[in-house]
């Protein structure tokens, strides 16, 4: 681990990990490759166990030492001073977001640079106005006492986070973690290390106290990520990821008995009813489905639509898709960017592949599209729409994390919701009825964390985020985030 004097923005040749205030390098690193034409757009130092464990020693010393000592209003204060020192910076984090994930400027702009300051903004919020709970209790011997309950922060917080939505989801964890006075280790995912590199220099810049925020770059298994999650000194993890690496996690952290929050994987189902605003449920339906190239966790890969629409819905759907424009988001009027990685894009063409093998008919699609340029050497795959799947084909019930949905016709309501729920992922549906009372019907007897009546994607910070069965568990969001990321103490008073 060697300290070295800094790591220029907005895309620097080599990212380092930032620790204990400054940044350091290690003997072994990575490419960082481009999705959109297969370039190096960096070289990114790989955590040795040693730069891990001085990352964790780093946050317990500033967790016990200056940051643990600072109240609620003050670490308030930091937390806007880091939104703003982001807000400056606004081009490189988005030049460095789009770099990275191939996805549109308009998106970075207002989806993920803006929503990595609003995480800072929000919990910076919440925290300074947050009140705690309070009992007045009766003793039958005439006893009167008063209960208040007292948050305390856990400690060492270790953030590991995903590719799909870089420094969102980032930042989605690490500010509520400092909000509620933790320190943190947080790891990036090795395909998207830019945003995290850049949001360290900011921390840097306006002299965060030293050690309260860690990064470290690496790779999971047996590398930087299942060193932090099985570090004594980390006493929380806080993850976002593929299902099956929540499960390693598990098993990781089941001997230090830490707490965890998991947001996992999805196989979503966006449900049409016949009476639905039939514009806006197609539109809904192509947002939904295609947004990110369909790498956000929350995208529609199940369509359930009533019959007596089915073929008209299919049609305007596979021309609205056919109208999406693939390509480099450098150029005008792409609409939909690259897969995150050419290996990622072989997942997901061994599912087209697949989708065939098992019937399906294919609406549009089911290829890579040709460019005739530098993006033939990109991770590009063709939007695509399948029908004819029974509810049992491995396209219809696994994560496949692509611009793909499969459409399917349905006869009752109560039927659509067995097969909605007949699914072992719980985060998100979507359903489009101008019912009102079906829409709330419908939303109460749907199994994951977070429905959406005639519409998608749509978050107030406030509330809580999170999903069931392979989708993960425990919730963040608003005061959801406030618990997780505090231990709590009862303190009983005896007044009279
Ligand atoms: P991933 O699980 O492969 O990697 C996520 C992070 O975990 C990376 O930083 C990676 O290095 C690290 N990691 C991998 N193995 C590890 C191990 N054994 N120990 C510790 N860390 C390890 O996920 P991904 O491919 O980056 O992201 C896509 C997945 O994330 C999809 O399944 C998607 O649905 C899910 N996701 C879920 C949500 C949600 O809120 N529920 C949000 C976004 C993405």
């Amino acid at each position: 681990m060697n300290p070295s004097v800094d790591a220029r923005s907005p895309v620097a040749k080599r990212l380092l990990h930032f620790v204990d205030g400054q940044f350091v390098d290690s003997v072994d690193s990575f490419p960082n490759i481009s999705p959109i034409d297969g370039s190096e757009l960096s070289r990114v130092a790989e955590a040795e166990k040693d730069v891990v464990d001085a990352g964790v020693r780093a946050a317990k010393r500033a967790q016990r030492g200056p940051w643990g000592k600072l109240n609620a209003g003050e670490r308030a204060d930091w937390l806007h001073r880091i939104a703003d020192g982001i807000q400056a910076r606004f081009d490189d984090f988005v030049a460095a977001e789009v770099a990275d994930t191939g996805r549109s400027v308009s998106q970075a702009r207002s989806l993920d640079i803006a929503r990595g300051i609003a995480n800072f903004r929000t919990f910076a919020d919440l925290v300074r106005t947050a009140g705690s709970e309070f009992f007045e209790t009766s003793t039958a011997d005439g006893g009167e006492y008063i209960n208040y309950i007292t948050r305390k922060p856990l400690g060492v917080v270790g953030v590991i986070s995903p590719w799909n939505l870089p420094l969102l989801l980032f930042t989605w964890k690490v500010a509520p973690a400092l909000a509620m006075g933790n320190c943190v280790v947080a790891k990036p995912s090795e395909e998207t290390p830019t945003s995290a590199t850049l949001l360290a220099e900011v921390m840097r810049d306006i002299q965060l106290p030293a050690g309260v925020f860690n990064l470290i770059h690496g790779h999971g298994t047996n590398a930087a990520g299942e060193w932090l999650t099985k570090h004594p000194d980390v006493d929380a993890i806080t993850f976002t990821g593929e299902s099956k690496t929540g499960s390693a996690i598990m098993k990781a952290v089941a001997d230090g008995v830490k707490n965890v929050s998991f947001e996992l994987g999805g196989k979503n189902a966006a449900v049409v009813f016949a009476d639905a605003d039939f514009d806006a449920a197609v539109d809904g339906v192509v947002q939904s489905s295609f947004t990110n190239a369909g790498q956000v966790c929350l995208c529609s890969e199940r369509v359930y639509v009533e019959r007596p629409i089915f073929e008209r819905f299919v049609a305007a759907l596979k021309k609205k898709t056919e109208a999406l424009k693939v390509g480099s988001p450098y150029d005008q009027g792409t609409t939909t960017g690259p897969l995150i990685s050419k290996g990622h894009r072989e997942k997901v063409l061994s599912y087209f592949r697949l989708a065939v093998e098992e019937g399906a008919t294919v609406v549009t699609g089911g290829g890579v599209p040709s460019f005739g340029n530098a993006c033939d050497d990109g991770a590009f795959v063709q939007p695509t729409i399948w029908t004819g799947l029974p509810d049992t084909a491995r396209c219809v019930t696994e994560e496949i994390f692509g611009p793909v949905c499969h459409v399917a016709p349905f006869d009752s309501e109560e039927e659509v919701v067995e097969r909605v729920n007949d699914s072992a992922y719980g985060l998100a549906a979507c359903v489009w009825t101008t019912n009102l009372a079906r829409g709330h019907r419908v939303a109460k007897q749907i199994e994951t964390g977070i429905v959406w009546l005639n519409a998608w994607f749509v978050r107030d910070l406030r509330t809580p985020f999170g999903g069931s069965k392979l989708s993960g568990f425990g919730r963040e969001g608003g005061r959801h985030s406030m618990d997780f990321y505090t231990e709590s103490t009862n303190v009983c008073v005896k007044v009279a």
